[in-house]
């Protein structure tokens, strides 16, 4: 049985992965770029139907369902007169769903899955070379090593996927439009509510984090392709640049983010391979099928094919081919829905005219007073349509 296996990134696959790998017998090594856990920012991700189950299996859904978001209001500016105000949407449509600040989902995972995995953090790996019997590995600190099989779940911009796929321009397709997120000191008083406002091609979110202490902004905004976006400083410049001409709308101080310890920013893009294995390598979570951050419930994604990936290698044992291909079978249809989510949900986010930016909040005040399963058949959670992941939760998920 292929037993020493390397995992590249510590986020929420490849921790989950590291986990469930442990629990069925393996040795897992993980190598995470960042120097460590804390402060890796991002806004809550939202996990939902079967990917809950297996955080329960895990067993720290209760510290996970501790953790979740409690934001019961939301209101939203306007050019215009009074802000909008109406108890918060995924409180009253959700049936199982736990939305989470990604970091804490990201330091319980690695609490699960450390005690049982080797974590290398502050590397990362630079050449894969793929033989008849094993995998040899170089990284940019540590020492060459050899494995049985590589996992990449190193997010959007893998660099397995480049190492043995090639290019990202091949896979990546961006939706059109950018995502950025920090955090700042809670100056602007937030309670318990989410602050939003849309305006044309452009939304800004903002919520209360660590006990109030802080509040986190989330931006979303269309833009065409920008080249080279990697320099921080750019990004910065871009994201400011975008919300020029509103800045007294926006419910939060915009040049907060150049103080930001956390600042995250990237392409709205999805990676589409007609195949994410090759020989003894394989990606999982957003490097093998993101379906856009922040719209398309990449996150629950990320789980489950973690979590299936594990299964299927135990399943196979010796036969890592074999466990490749089923696993593709088995994540394929929610792979394939899971692409549609993420432009839709843009569609809903960021309005493209000013009647939609009128209309959004008042859609949504008039939606949850309507009763449940209508409120239900109108509006898709955000990318994390239960019902959608419930779909998937047949017999063919090993969940056992
Ligand atoms: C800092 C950060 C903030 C995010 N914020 C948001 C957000 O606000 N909203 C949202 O919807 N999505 C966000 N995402 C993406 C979201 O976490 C994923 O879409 C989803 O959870 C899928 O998880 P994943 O484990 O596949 O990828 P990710 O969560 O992206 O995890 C990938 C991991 O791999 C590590 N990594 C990357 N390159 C290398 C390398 N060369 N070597 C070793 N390790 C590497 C990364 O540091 C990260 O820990 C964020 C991702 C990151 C990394």
């Amino acid at each position: 049985m292929a037993h020493n296996i390397l995992i590249s990134g510590a986020g929420i696959a490849g921790s989950v992965l590291a986990y469930w790998l442990a629990e069925r017998g393996f040795n897992p090594t993980v190598v995470e770029k960042r120097p460590h856990l804390r402060q890796t920012g991002g806004h809550a991700v939202d996990l939902a139907g079967v990917s809950i189950e297996v955080i329960e299996r895990m067993g720290i859904l209760p510290a996970v369902s501790d953790a979740h978001v409690r934001h019961d209001r939301m209101v939203f500016h306007q050019r215009r007169g009074r802000p909008i105000e109406m108890p918060r949407l995924t409180a009253t449509l959700a049936d199982r769903h736990v939305e989470i600040q990604r970091d804490a989902l990201v330091e319980l995972l690695h609490g699960a899955a450390g005690p049982h995995a080797e974590y290398i953090f502050g590397d990362t790996i630079t050449a894969i070379t793929d033989g008849p019997d094993a995998v040899t590995v170089e990284f940019e600190s540590s020492a060459p090593r050899a494995f049985d099989l590589v996992l990449g779940a190193d997010g959007l911009h893998s660099m397995v996927r480049r190492l043995v796929f090639g290019p990202e321009d091949a896979y990546r397709h961006d939706l059109g439009a950018y995502l950025s997120v920090y955090s700042y000191p809670n100056t602007v008083g937030l309670g318990s509510e989410v602050v939003g406002y849309f305006d044309v091609d452009r939304a800004a979110f903002t919520y209360p984090v660590d006990d109030g202490r802080l509040a986190r902004a989330l931006l979303l905004f269309r833009g065409g392709p920008m080249g080279d976006l990697r320099d921080p400083a750019r990004q910065m410049r871009t994201v400011r640049d975008a919300f020029a001409g509103i800045e007294s709308h926006l419910p939060f101080p915009i040049d907060e983010l150049h103080q930001s310890e956390d600042f995250y920013f990237d392409s709205i893009s999805q990676i589409q391979m007609n195949t994410w294995s090759k020989g003894r390598v394989s990606l999982v979570g957003d490097a093998a099928y993101s379906p856009g951050p922040a719209v398309g419930g990449g996150t629950a994604m990320a789980v489950l094919g973690a979590y299936v990936l594990a299964n299927e290698l135990a399943l196979a044992r010796d036969d890592h081919t074999a466990a490749f291909a089923s696993t593709e079978a088995v994540m394929g249809p929610a792979v394939a829905q899971s692409r549609k989510v993420g432009p839709s949900s843009l569609r809903q986010l960021v309005p493209g005219n000013r009647l939609t930016a009128w209309l959004t909040p008042r859609s949504l005040r008039l939606l949850v007073r309507l009763p449940r399963p209508v409120a239900l058949a109108l509006f898709s959670l955000q990318g994390s349509d239960t019902s959608r992941l419930d779909d998937f939760s047949s017999e063919r998920l090993p969940l056992g």
